[in-house]
This record gives structure tokens, C-alpha cells and sequence, in this order.
């Protein structure tokens, strides 16, 4: 549990009498959503407002609550450097108006060059409780995802963090350089990309020699990560030539010299490729997780939305009907429908035991899974594949003279029922409804105009045919021409490109995540 008003700062209740607010400054990390803490996810997921900076990666306000109000600092009017009473000010306004959690979501560490203490200072003259989650900042993330040890035995016994973003030729700045230059360890410089060529300068300038290893590396710990290794003395022309930008960290110091050509993290095989992912949005966290571990920059683009269907009469009629036992097998056809199904079943006060008697059937693994979640065991569920002729055949003798409830979507397809009524008296229902959900001004249609995206993944045949009437010209003839790759999960999306001449890199051997993802890194 986070801390609440209650068990902080007590000192604070007599200043904030009529409202119990609280403000947690909370470090999101670098970059990879993985590596934000515990307790910041718990603070973002009680937020109320959460007031974020741009680095912030959108997937950690994925934690945030249906409701929260998430505010950017951009918003907020004019930013550096005059932002930070803005900030502190509508964090304090924020705390007063009632709401109960109140974040300020900073990239890294909010007390690395983040102006934490700032904004600490401010909540505390106004007798605003707040407390501060820390961060992983930008600099142990470089280390960690180049391989870079910081401190060494042999190399370095210290480090220092440093600023880049005052010009080290101005008299006014306050970073003494001449001490830099002597320092027994390891520099990391922080925005310091755009003035690299006076620092490195300043530095050699004053007795740093001008060989000693060097790296910049730019969005560490994310799948746009790009780094290179130089000198002191090469480095500003390596940047330049290879056109690194901000955000990026420069580091300094014998321990560069350490790093692997290829880190553990820029070895992996998807570094950087970007892949389109159009599963709906609610269930694409599994497809875009496992991409990010491998390295990938996912963009979500949902083709589909899952909504309850518009009236819940004949599901009703249907879960009556198993209630008093007139159904021998229920049939499902996605985990879509298991979710759809239970959640009405949970919504009428019933559970599980309410199907005691039947006997349940699933059309894939995905599908089992979804039911295993609800201690569910399927009677019958073809393990390497899915698709409805499978089922059909799996189940025809068990359901011969059978009442068979089929839960599917409203855009099922027929064939399973039609196979199956052969037999059995089949009622479908569809439990879910499947909404077109595409935006066609989302910024992914014109990344795939500008060839920006490497892998389009098509999940389904409703979601191919959706996505590709959606798509114009320009995009058609890079799908045309295999400059952006399809990857499908099933024989049946692939023909839906093969039917508009369209080619296909590679179809998933299963259609499991897993398996769409071994495709995606095969292509
Ligand atoms: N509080 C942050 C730093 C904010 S200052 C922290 O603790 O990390 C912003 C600077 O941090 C950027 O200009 C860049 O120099 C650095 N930075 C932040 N995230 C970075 C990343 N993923 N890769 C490289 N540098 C990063």
C-alpha cells in the first residue's frame, strides 16, 4: 500500500485542516517502462492528476486509473527555464481542489537535474504532505544497457554527474570545469549532446587527456537506443557524423573502454525495428511487452475495439438456460468471449458453479488460457492450432444429439456452427460485439507513408481487412513492394492479403503470442 496523508508528515494535518491531499514526486525511469519502481507504479495507479514531463514514456501512464487526469507540462504554457513555479503551483492547486493523490511524474530520478527539490520546497512552504519515489536515472540505465560499469576496482572509484546545458565558456557558469577535467573517475554528462564540442574542449583544455574512452548514447534503455564509442577527442565528430541527439548522455572515463562492441541489450535481435501492432488496445500489453524485451519500438495502432454487445437480453436468455441445465457443452471461440461471458456472469451475482454440469470447450490455447485464468479446465481444446474446423472435427462425436451453447462474437464466422449443427442443436450468442476502432489520423498512418514501421502485425482476418481498406495509396505500394513487412498469425489472415495481391514475410506456426512473436524476429 502507498502511504497516505494519514501516516505522513504529521506536522502537516495542522496546516492542511480541511483536506487530506497528498503529492508524490515520483521518478519514472528512464525509458523502459519495465524500470519504473514498485511504489511509482502504485502512486500512479491512486493518482487523481498526474502532471508528467514529456520524456516520460506513455506506457508508464498506461498505470494510471479510466478517470485520472493526466496533464503534460508542455500544457502548462511557457516552459524552460522559468516552468518550474508553474509546476509547483498547479501541483499545490491540484492538492487544494480535493483531489486525494495528486503526481508529478518526472523522467529518471526527480532529484537527478530534475528539480525535484524545487518543487519539494514549494509543496512544503504551502503545507502540502508530499513524499518522493525515486527513479532509475538516465545514467544507471546507460551503464546498464551498454555494459558501461560506472565504478570499477581497476578504473574508477568515483563518479560524478554533470550538466551540459550551461556553456562552460560563459562566466557564469557554475560548473568548474578545470576540477572535471581532474576527477578521479567517471564523468556522465547530462544534456550535454548539444554543447559536446566545448565541453570536450573545455575538458582537454584543462589536462584531460584527450584518448580517454568516451561514449554518448542516446534514449537508453528503449528500442530507439543508439550509442557511440570514441575518444575525448573524437567524440564531438562521431556525434555529429552519426547524428546522435538528445536525450542523450554522455559518458567519460577508462571504464567506456570496458564496453562490448554489442551490449546485452543492443544485441538483441528487433533493436529499433519498429512494429506495428493492431491488436485492440486492451489486449495488446502482452504482443507489445515481449516486443520491448526484444529490443523493438511498438506502435500501437488498434484496428478493433471489443465492446459489450447493445443489449445483454439474449446472453441473459442464455445464461438462464444453463442455470437450469439445458445446455450440455459451451463452446468458446476466443478469450474475448470467456471475458464477455464470465463478466455478465459476474454482473448477474452468479459464478462459475453456475456451469457445474456443462461441459466447456475452447478453440485454441489463447482461448484455454483465458479459462484456466478462472480455474477452469476446457473438456476439449486443440493445442497447436486454431482455428473452427479443428474444433468442428474435435468435437463432433462429443456433441452428437447435444444442446451446444456457442459464446462467439457478433462477426463470428459460421462455419463452426454449421459444422457442428450437423449433429447437435447449436444457439449461438454472441457475447462480445467488434468495433471498428481505427483512427485514420493516428500519427502510425503517416509513419507508415514515411516508411518509418518495419513489421505490420494482422492478427486476425477482420483486423487485415479493416486495416487494409483503411489504407492509401502510398502504403499499399510499400505493402505491394514488401518495403514494410506483413507478419499474420494465421492461414486465414494471410489470404486476406494474398486475395489483394499482397504478399506476406511470414505466417506465426501457432497463433500464440509466442509464436508471433518467433515470426516477427524471423522475418
Ligand atoms: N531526471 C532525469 C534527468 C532529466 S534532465 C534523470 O534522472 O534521468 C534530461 C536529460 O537526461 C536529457 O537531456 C538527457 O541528457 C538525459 N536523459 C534522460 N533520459 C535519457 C535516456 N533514456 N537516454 C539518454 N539520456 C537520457
Amino acid at each position: 500500500m502507498i502511504p497516505t496523508a494519514d501516516c505522513l508528515l504529521p506536522i502537516a494535518d495542522s496546516l492542511l485542516p480541511m483536506e487530506r491531499a497528498i503529492v508524490y514526486l515520483v521518478g519514472a525511469g528512464p525509458g523502459d517502462p519495465g524500470l519504473l519502481t514498485l511504489r511509482g507504479k502504485e502512486c500512479i495507479a491512486a493518482a487523481d492528476f498526474i502532471l508528467y514531463d514529456q520524456l516520460v514514456s506513455p506506457r508508464v501512464l498506461e498505470h494510471a486509473r479510466p478517470g485520472a487526469e493526466l496533464v503534460c507540462v508542455t500544457e502548462l504554457g511557457p516552459t524552460h527555464p522559468e516552468r518550474c513555479p508553474h509546476i509547483a503551483e498547479r501541483l499545490i492547486a491540484e492538492a487544494r481542489d480535493g483531489k486525494k493523490c495528486v503526481v508529478r511524474l518526472k523522467g529518471g530520478d526527480p532529484l537527478v537535474f530534475g528539480r525535484g527539490g524545487e518543487e519539494a520546497d514549494a509543496l512544503r512552504q504551502a503545507g502540502i504532505p508530499y513524499a518522493i519515489v525515486p527513479g532509475v536515472t538516465a545514467a544507471l540505465a546507460a551503464a546498464a544497457y551498454l555494459e558501461v560499469p560506472l565504478t570499477h576496482r581497476e578504473h574508477a572509484s568515483a563518479v560524478a554527474f554533470v550538466t551540459g546545458h550551461e556553456d562552460p565558456t560563459k562566466p557564469e557558469s557554475r560548473i568548474d570545469w578545470q576540477a572535471l577535467a581532474a576527477f578521479p573517475g567517471t564523468l556522465v554528462i547530462y544534456m550535454g549532446i548539444a554543447r559536446l564540442g566545448t565541453i570536450v574542449a573545455e575538458l582537454i583544455q584543462h589536462g584531460k587527456d584527450s584518448n580517454t574512452p568516451a561514449a554518448a548514447v542516446q534514449k537508453a534503455s528503449t528500442g530507439e537506443q543508439r550509442s557511440v564509442t570514441a575518444t575525448l577527442a573524437t567524440l564531438d565528430e562521431t556525434v555529429r557524423r552519426t547524428g546522435l541527439s538528445a536525450p542523450a548522455l554522455v559518458l567519460i572515463g577508462p571504464v567506456v573502454g570496458l564496453k562490448p562492441a554489442l551490449s546485452w541489450f543492443e544485441s538483441h535481435p528487433l533493436l529499433g525495428r519498429r512494429v506495428l501492432v493492431t491488436r485492440p488496445r486492451h489486449q495488446a500489453a502482452p504482443l507489445v511487452e515481449q516486443l520491448e524485451h526484444l529490443g523493438a519500438v511498438p506502435v500501437l495502432l488498434p484496428v478493433v475495439e471489443v465492446r459489450d454487445p447493445p443489449d445483454w437480453s439474449r446472453v441473459d436468455a442464455a445464461l438462464d438456460d444453463v442455470r437450469v441445465g439445458r445446455f450440455d457443452w459451451l463452446v468458446f471461440t476466443s478469450a474475448n468471449g470467456v471475458q464477455a461471458f464470465f463478466k455478465r456472469l459476474r454482473q448477474r451475482g452468479w459464478d462459475s458453479r453456475r456451469l457445474s454440469s456443462i461441459q466447456i470447450a475452447a478453440i485454441g490455447p489463447a482461448t484455454a488460457a483465458a479459462l484456466r485464468e478462472l480455474q477452469l479446465e476446457p473438456d476439449v481444446a486443440p493445442v497447436d492450432g486454431m482455428n473452427s474446423e479443428r474444433l468442428a472435427d474435435e468435437l463432433f462425436e462429443h456433441v452428437r444429439n447435444r444442446r451446444v451453447l456457442l459464446a462467439h462474437a457478433d462477426r463470428g464466422r459460421e462455419l463452426l456452427q454449421e459444422r457442428l449443427a450437423a449433429v447437435a442443436t447449436v444457439e449461438p450468442v454472441a457475447v462480445y460485439v467488434q468495433a471498428d476502432a481505427l483512427d485514420s489520423t493516428a500519427p502510425a498512418f503517416d509513419q507508415l507513408r514515411r516508411g518509418e514501421i518495419d513489421i505490420i502485425t494482422l492478427t486476425s482476418p477482420n483486423i487485415a481487412r479493416a486495416f487494409l481498406n483503411s489504407c492509401d495509396e502510398i502504403i499499399f505500394k510499400r505493402l505491394e513492394r514488401g518495403e514494410v513487412k506483413v507478419v499474420t498469425n494465421s492461414a486465414r489472415a494471410s489470404a486476406v492479403l494474398r486475395e489483394r495481391g499482397l504478399p506476406v514475410a511470414k505466417e506465426s506456426a501457432e497463433p500464440t503470442i509466442d509464436g508471433l512473436v518467433a515470426a516477427i524476429t524471423a522475418v
